[in-house]
């Protein structure tokens, strides 16, 4: 590896970790911004889940912002509605999305995630990406911050954002290291557990005499609610003929990956196809089975997820931040997880442009600000995202009346004043030209710079924006000495 070609300048050099939607998009606002960055890849290619996105006005004006809409639009399929069904075909009940375009200015789209993930890494420059770079462990000190590889290599830079998902490298340690200062709150020390299993794929073309939902203009989004089994069956149509679909099954207990079950199960690509054998009978939304929707979708786009929901505490601490999944995993029934990721990323982004300096006072009070302003969002979106699986995944009595209710006797104003209240939260950049604030729905202003908080900040008496940082500062410095990056072949410095 080398850094021949990286510019040098007065900006903070960043270190992303995974190349996910959250990783992608903060690499993009940051090449925006030129600062420097490098991307730390643990795949040998990338390879998003074959599944379908859903992407709203929560995340559109940045794509707008970035010119992709139009190039988003043409991958997409609006959806203006979700229909719930039972294993009969009789409708239980549906969600109409048909006002939201009109109120939040943008309409909900469907893409498959692989075409999303092309548009988004073409705009990043490729030696910026370093591929099968597997990150093991951290160190940090007051002036630098290391991540060592699998291979044994190290990297340097001035701040470290983990943006590798949920089972986050990063996150594990860090917290290794705050728990053994006793610095890691009771709740960051708990497993993520998980409540469903979920197989994703995405078929190729389909025959329109067979599925003739994929000729009409709109997604048609069902979601077939299994009968014997505890499944619930997501189907979507997408552009060219396509259907990506997801398969939940709810697990009679939460469980965890440090539990015996998990340890004793299989994940690899023989537990998917035995998985797939296993639930090929399951009907499907459009018609016939799911095996026939299988036999439709190549191998290699087929995957099998833990669907995991965790909002944890800690998301930085000196000069290493969280992002996305690494910090708040929520369940896909809100669609609104990458959508947060990539929120994260712009949040963090608008941030570190303002920074001129690698002081760790600087940097710790901007990344302490950036969960500060995040935080609450993500929270909202953990718990709705919570709610909404009891209606679109749920099979225990209470969930099947919960269903019952939420998608039937809510008056619709209510259900209109929810989605208005999901619409609101729309962070552009500012690093880019900012787009006008589409829709009849008022959207929260934009946050305050740093600047402008940490002025308002040092006039106040208890500013949490500072008091941290002496005390951060001397940690780091006693944990320098025994965090020496010996014995690696090589450093890359960003
Ligand atoms: C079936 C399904 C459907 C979904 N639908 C939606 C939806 O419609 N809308 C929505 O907003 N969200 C949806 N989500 C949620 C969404 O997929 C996640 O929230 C999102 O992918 C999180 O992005 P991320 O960048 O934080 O992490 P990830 O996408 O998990 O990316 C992390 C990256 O880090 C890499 N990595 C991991 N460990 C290391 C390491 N040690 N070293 C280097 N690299 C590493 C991984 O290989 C990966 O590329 C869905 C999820 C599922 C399972």
């Amino acid at each position: 590896m080398d850094s021949d070609n990286i510019e040098i300048s007065n900006k903070v050099r960043v270190l992303i970790v995974g190349a996910g939607l959250g990783g992608l998009v903060l690499a993009i606002l940051l090449e925006k911004a030129n600062i420097p960055y490098l991307v730390f890849e643990r795949a040998v290619k990338i390879r998003p889940l074959g599944s379908a996105m859903q992407l709203n006005c929560n995340i559109l004006p940045l794509f707008e912002q970035l010119g992709l809409y139009d190039q988003i639009r043409a991958i997409a399929k609006n959806v203006r509605e979700t229909r719930v069904v039972n294993h009969k075909m009789e409708t239980i009940g549906s969600i109409d999305a048909s006002e939201v375009e009109e109120r939040s200015g943008y309409p909900v789209l469907i893409v498959q995630r692989p075409e999303l993930y092309d548009i988004l890494v073409a705009m990043i420059p490729r030696n910026k990406i370093y591929m099968s770079r597997r990150v093991l462990s951290l160190e940090q000190d007051a002036s630098i911050v290391k991540i060592r590889f699998s291979d044994n290599t190290v990297a340097q830079g001035d701040i470290l954002v983990g943006a590798d998902g949920a089972y986050s490298a990063v996150r594990q340690s860090l917290f290794r290291q705050m728990k053994l200062s006793g610095d890691l709150p009771e709740s960051d020390q708990e497993d993520m557990t998980y409540s469903h299993i979920c197989l994703v794929g995405t078929t190729l073309p389909v025959n329109p005499v067979k599925y003739p939902m994929v000729l009409e203009a709109d997604c048609k989004h069902i979601i077939l609610m299994g009968d014997k089994a505890p499944y619930s069956l997501w189907c979507f149509t997408v552009p060219g003929n396509r259907i990506c679909w997801n398969l939940t099954i709810q697990l009679k207990k939460e469980t965890s990956k440090s539990d015996e079950a998990f340890r004793n199960s299989e994940w690899g690509p023989e537990a998917t196809e035995s998985m797939c054998a296993e639930v090929a009978h399951f009907k499907s939304p459009y018609g016939g089975t799911l095996g026939e929707l299988l036999d439709l979708t190549p191998k290699e786009l087929i995957t099998k997820v833990m669907l995991e929901d965790k909002l944890f505490q800690t998301w930085t601490n000196g000069r290493v931040v969280l992002l996305g999944d690494a910090c708040h995993k929520m369940l896909l029934s809100g669609g609104q997880g990458a959508i947060n990721a990539m929120q994260d990323a712009i949040v963090l982004s608008n941030l570190l442009n303002e920074l001129e300096t690698t002081q760790l006072d600087d940097i710790q009070s901007v990344l302490q600000y950036y969960q500060k302003l995040r935080y609450k969002h993500a929270e909202y979106n953990v718990k709705a995202s919570k709610q909404l699986g009891k209606a679109l995944m749920g099979q225990t009595l209470f969930e099947e009346f919960f269903r019952k209710v939420t998608l039937n006797y809510i008056p619709k104003f209510v259900i209109r004043k929810m989605l208005d209240r999901n619409g609101v939260y729309r962070p552009q950049s500012t690093i880019v030209p900012q787009v006008p604030v589409r829709g009849i729905v008022k959207a929260i202003p934009q946050s305050p710079s740093w600047q402008t908080a940490s002025s308002m900040a040092s006039t106040s008496s208890s500013s949490s924006l500072r008091s941290v940082t002496a005390l951060t500062r001397k940690r780091l410095r006693s944990a320098t000495s025994s965090s020496s990056a010996t014995g690696s072949k090589s450093t890359v410095s960003v």
